[in-house]
C-alpha cells in the first residue's frame, strides 16, 4: 500500500480502540495492526467490575465491543501481525506478514505477551531465525527448515515451506527450544536432541515488543514512557498493558487516549 498513514497502531485491544477513536475526533488517517480479538489479555477475563460506564460484563463480551468501535472508527484494519518496525528518514515502515505500511508517527498497544523468547531467538533474528515464512521462505528453498509452533498459522506455514521445495521438521508442542549456530543458527534443541537445520520459523501469536521496535527503553518489563506517552524513539508513543503496571482496562483505555493526543501534536509539529 503506498498510502503514508497519519498514524500506524499496533494491536487492536482496549488501548487501540481508545487510540483510534480520538484520532478519527482529530481528522487523522489511521492503520491498525492487530491480532485477532480472542488473543487480547481482556478476553480472557471471566467478568469485569471495575470499568465505569458499563455493567458488569465478562471480557469476551466487551472484547466484542471495543472490537465493533475499533471499526467504526473507519481505521484500516490489517488483520495480522506486525513483524517489525522500521524508522525511515520522514516516516516509518511497518512489515505484516509479507506486506508493508507507512505510517508517520506509531503507537504501540500489544499488551504484554506471556511468552517468553527462546535462548538464541533473539541472537539470530534475521540470521537463520524468521518470523515469516512468505517473507523469507524463499531463501530455503530446498533446505531444511524448522517450523517451530501450532496452530492453523503455522500449519499454513509448514505447507507453505513445503511447497516451496523444502524440507519441512514441525515442532508444535510447547517447551523449551533453543536455537544454536554460528554466525548463522544451524541447529534446533528440544527435548534434549539436536535437529541440523538451516532456517527455523519460529510462529508465535504475537512478537515480543523487544523484537518490534529498535531503540525503546524498558523497565520492569514495560516500555519506558513520558506522561505524554512518548517513548525513547520519536514518533513512536506506546499504551496500556505494554508500558507496564497495573495491567488495567481503565488505565489501557486512559493511556490510548493520551497517546493519541500526543500522536496528534507531533504531527501538527512535524508539519
Ligand atoms: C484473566 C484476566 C482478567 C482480567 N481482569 C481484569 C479486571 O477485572 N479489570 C481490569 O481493569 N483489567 C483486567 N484485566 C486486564 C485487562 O484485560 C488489560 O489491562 C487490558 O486488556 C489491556 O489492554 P491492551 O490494549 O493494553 O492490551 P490487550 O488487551 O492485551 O490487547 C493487545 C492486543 O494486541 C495484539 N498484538 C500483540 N502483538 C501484536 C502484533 N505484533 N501485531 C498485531 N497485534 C498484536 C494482541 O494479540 C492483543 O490482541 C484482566 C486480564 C486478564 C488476563
Amino acid at each position: 500500500m503506498d498510502q503514508v498513514f497519519d498514524v500506524l497502531i499496533i494491536g487492536g485491544g482496549p488501548a487501540a480502540t481508545s487510540a483510534a477513536m480520538t484520532l478519527k475526533n482529530r481528522g487523522k488517517t489511521i492503520a491498525v495492526v492487530a491480532n485477532r480479538q480472542e488473543t487480547g489479555s481482556l478476553y480472557k477475563a471471566e467478568r469485569i467490575t471495575n470499568y465505569p460506564g458499563l455493567p458488569p460484563m465478562s471480557g469476551e463480551e466487551i472484547t466484542e465491543l471495543f472490537r465493533r468501535q475499533l471499526t467504526e472508527t473507519g481505521a484500516v484494519i490489517i488483520e495480522g501481525r506486525a513483524l517489525s518496525v522500521m524508522p525511515m528518514d520522514d516516516f516509518f515502515g511497518v512489515a505484516v506478514g509479507s506486506d508493508y505500511y507507512m505510517a508517520s508517527s506509531i503507537i504501540l498497544t500489544a499488551g504484554i505477551t506471556r511468552e517468553k523468547l527462546y535462548p538464541g531467538e533473539a541472537e539470530y533474528l534475521g540470521r537463520g531465525v524468521s518470523y515469516c515464512a512468505t517473507c523469507d521462505g524463499m531463501l530455503y528453498r530446498g533446505k531444511t527448515v524448522a517450523v517451530v509452533g501450532g496452530g492453523e498459522e503455522a500449519k499454513q506455514d509448514a505447507d507453505f515451506l513445503e511447497g516451496i521445495g523444502c524440507k519441512v521438521l514441525r515442532f508444535e508442542k510447547n517447551g523449551r527450544y533453543e536455537i544454536l549456530g554460528g554466525m548463522k543458527a544451524n541447529t534446533l534443541r528440544f527435548a534434549g536432541e539436536d535437529y541440523a537445520v538451516d532456517g527455523i520459523f519460529i510462529l508465535k501469536e504475537t512478537v515480543s515488543v523487544t523484537q518490534l521496535v529498535p531503540g525503546l527503553t524498558y523497565e520492569n518489563g514495560g516500555i519506558v514512557v513520558d506522561r505524554r506517552m512518548a517513548t525513547a524513539v520519536p514518533g513512536v508513543f506506546a499504551a496500556g498493558d505494554c508500558t507496564g503496571k497495573p495491567l488495567q482496562l481503565a488505565k489501557a483505555v486512559g493511556e490510548g487516549n493520551v497517546a493519541a493526543l500526543s500522536a496528534c501534536d507531533y504531527l501538527d509539529k512535524k508539519n
